[in-house]
């Protein structure tokens, strides 16, 4: 995502009632049902850019917890303009570098977690910094519950090959893996659009996708 600094960003944020500020962060961690005030499943999505998916998602689908996680304020001020603009009890926002992320979600408090169009660090020395490499799966292997699962798209073939090939070093097994998404009738039921799959699907690239889960062993050694 090309960045801009967006002027007064950081103060906007600041005082977002929408976004958890970063010196609660710590006191998170097995509190956000109590924090969304229900017993609703959690749902996040991971470097969420501008929040057209997940302020969808969470119009969609009242009955779940959605917290949009995104490392840039001059990005999260779009999700926060978004909520200023049509409001929603169901959505929070992280600032935060994902690397951290097993610091502010308690083990297995998380039901489904979403990547998408994930920056590609093509140079290998910075594999460790994509999202659905090895190192990030174990941080998500932490939080994410028993029974729950990650969904991963991308235009980016060289990622999603990249991201198939963690699964077995990782730990994590396939339940869905298709190479083009929008070929593919039944996946696509109830599939939201992100920013750049807008952009990208309508230059005709295919979109990967997988849905992924922890293997058994991992839960056991948890
Ligand atoms: N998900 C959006 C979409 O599909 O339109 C945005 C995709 S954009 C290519 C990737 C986003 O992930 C950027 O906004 C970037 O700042 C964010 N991001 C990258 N690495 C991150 C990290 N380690 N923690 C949190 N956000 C991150």
């Amino acid at each position: 995502m090309r960045l801009r600094n967006v002027t007064g960003s950081r103060e906007v944020i600041a005082e977002s009632p929408y976004v958890v500020q970063e010196e609660l962060a710590p006191r998170c961690p097995g509190r956000w049902r109590e924090m969304f005030g229900n017993g609703n499943s959690i749902h996040i999505e991971i470097g969420m850019g501008k929040g057209k998916f997940i302020h969808t998602m969470a119009k969609e689908h009242t009955d779940i917890n959605y917290v949009g996680i995104e490392k840039y304020s001059s990005v999260l001020i779009r999700a926060v303009r978004k909520m200023e603009a049509e409001a929603l009890p169901n959505l929070k926002f992280l600032r935060m570098d994902a690397e951290d992320i097993a610091k502010v979600f308690g083990a297995g408090e998380v039901d489904r977690i979403y990547l998408n169009f994930s920056d590609p660090w093509p140079k290998d020395r910075h594999a460790r910094r994509r999202l659905p490499s090895r190192e990030f799966l174990a941080r998500y292997g932490v939080i994410l519950k028993q029974g729950g699962r990650l969904e991963f798209k991308t235009d980016n073939r060289a990622l999603f090959d990249f991201a198939l090939d963690e699964l077995g070093p990782a730990g994590w097994e396939a339940e869905e893996v298709t190479y083009d998404l929008h070929g593919d009738p039944r996946l696509m039921e109830g599939n939201v659009m992100t920013e750049y799959e807008e952009k990208f699907s309508s230059r005709g690239a295919p979109i990967c996708k997988y849905i992924i889960h922890p293997g058994s062993e991992m839960y056991e050694n948890r």
